[in-house]
């Protein structure tokens, strides 16, 4: 059996990839495009950001299984907004400490449904070990202990010194989690430095990863995160190739590791693939819809405030997504109107007694429900009913057969994230060129921006070197857990 080294980078698109190739900028990914098998279409989850998407790919379901509703959502039990961090003044208006512990502790341990197994737990159960590399989900049947360097326990008040978290075989999680094996140091450098994200960075990444190899402490699956490439997109839409021949060098050294190139397909099935894209939002201000303004005939609750018995509704902003949640009974009709009051908005969706209502401001209108029975049938094997404006989701017919467009896997997704809270939401989805903005909330004007239902924002390349058999196809990343636990020779229990 073959060890698998799946590698994410994040936001690394099809075009990019292939024209770093071209352009000779990408030698590590032309070699295992060359020994290996591409795939351009690859659909990731709904909403497209990170934390939703990494759920996704290590519990193979969608939100409304593995119950993470995307990077910012409304936790109606601690009436708060969770934030798994985006963009530092948010993090300070909702407080470091909360921010913190909301990704380095809740997620994997109270948010990430536990009915769902994680990969790592699936494969320690039949007798694999697995590993994960500053990859936000990472919950295992090992228990490791958080030791934040000094000055960010100041900060954070100590609240997540020594704190438990569960983790496969072999964690890492920048400076907070060190790997330390036998007869081994991996040294104290810049890269784990506050100025380097204390160590989510990819350089760290790649220096522990060789340091794993090279001790010969491989585990069977290792999962590697490399962030850098999304930060350098958000501003840079339009020159990913520099971005991505530094991210190249940095696979080059994995690959060296080995000693041999092809020696390290020998040995490996490398899955490399992004998360998400990344759409180009326009100059001017109009690009952004403003939540704190088109909200501003509601009580919601200033940013970091507790939810109280007067406030009406409350957002949680995913960039080109929003989740609009309605805090009391009558309001959920009047916030219908007036999100589909606003232009540019595409469309918005909610749930009416286990469908899902779609509406845009042309007055179109769609109604879909899943069901075993059901007639209609997408490129997934999910069965639908549908009744209403097909075209509000751009989804054609033939016979039976549902095709998707403009919104890859729309019906499945949309599901997804409406049904991954048993509480009234609605979703917004951004037209393309389009970010929503908010106090506190990152904005990318004339940069680049993800988060929506759309095709460019949806579709993430998928590379598959040294493997003994290849993925099928049509091919998303929630297919791709099953995928791996068949490289290595065990099939999946999960639910879903
Ligand atoms: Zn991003």
């Amino acid at each position: 059996m073959k060890k698998v080294i799946m590698i994410l980078i994040d936001a690394i698109m099809p075009d990019a990839l292939e024209n770093s190739i071209k352009a000779g900028k990408a030698k590590a990914l032309k070699f295992l495009m060359e020994n290996g098998y591409y795939d351009s279409k690859l659909v990731t989850a709904f909403p497209t950001m990170t934390a939703s998407v990494d759920c996704t790919l290590m519990t193979g379901v969608y939100p409304d299984q593995h119950k993470v509703p995307g990077l910012i959502w409304y936790h109606p039990e601690e009436k708060r907004i969770v934030d798994y961090v985006n963009g530092s003044k948010t993090t300070l208006s909702l407080g470091i400490k909360n921010t913190a512990n909301d990704v380095l502790v809740e997620l994997n341990e109270k948010h990430l449904n536990k009915e769902t197994k994680t990969i790592y737990e699936e494969l320690a159960e039949q007798g694999k070990t697995a590993g994960a590399i500053n990859f936000i989900i990472h919950r295992g049947f090992q228990k490791y202990e958080l030791k934040p360097p000094f000055l960010f326990n100041l900060i954070t008040r100590f609240k997540l010194n020594k704190r438990s978290i569960s983790g496969p075989e072999l964690l890492s999680i920048g400076a907070f989690v060190k790997p330390s094996l036998p007869g081994r140091k991996l040294v104290w450098n810049w890269n784990q430095s506050l100025f380097n994200k204390y160590g989510i960075n990819d350089r760290y990444a790649i220096e522990v990863t060789k340091y794993i190899i090279e001790a010969g402490r491989q585990p069977d699956f290792l999962m590697i995160y490399l962030p850098n490439h999304d930060h350098y997109l958000h501003k840079h839409i339009n020159h990913p190739l520099e971005s991505i021949k530094k991210v190249d060098q940095n696979l080059e050294k994995i690959l060296d590791t080995f000693g041999d190139w092809n020696k390290a397909i020998e040995q490996n099935t490398f899955i490399i693939l992004g998360d998400h894209g990344q759409t180009e939002i326009g100059k001017e201000q109009n690009h952004n819809i403003d939540l704190d303004y088109l909200l501003r005939d509601y009580q919601i609750p200033p940013i970091g405030q507790r939810v109280k018995e007067e406030h009406e509704a409350i957002f949680a902003n995913n960039e080109r997504m929003v989740y609009i949640y309605p805090l009391k009974k009558d309001i959920q009709k009047r916030l219908v109107n007036t999100l589909l009051a606003e232009e540019n908005i595409d469309f918005i969706a909610w749930k009416e007694n286990k469908t899902v209502k779609v509406a845009n401001a042309n007055g179109a209108e769609l109604t879909f429900s899943k069901g075993k029975e059901s007639y209609y049938i997408d490129p997934y094997h999910q069965k639908w009913d549908v009744e209403g404006d097909l075209t509000i989701l751009d989804i054609t017919l033939e016979k039976n057969q549902l095709h998707f467009g403009q919104f890859p896997d729309a019906l499945s997704r949309l599901y997804g994230a409406l049904y991954s809270q048993n509480i009234p939401v609605i979703v917004a989805n951004a037209k393309p060129h389009f970010e929503f903005i908010s106090k506190t909330f990152p904005t990318h004007l004339g940069g680049g921006s993800h988060g929506s239902l759309n095709y460019t924002d949806s579709i993430v390349p998928l590379l598959v070197a040294g493997a003994e058999k290849n993925p099928p196809t049509p091919m998303r990343v929630v297919d791709l857990k099953n995928y791996v636990l068949q490289l290595l020779n065990s099939t999946s229990t999960s639910i879903g």
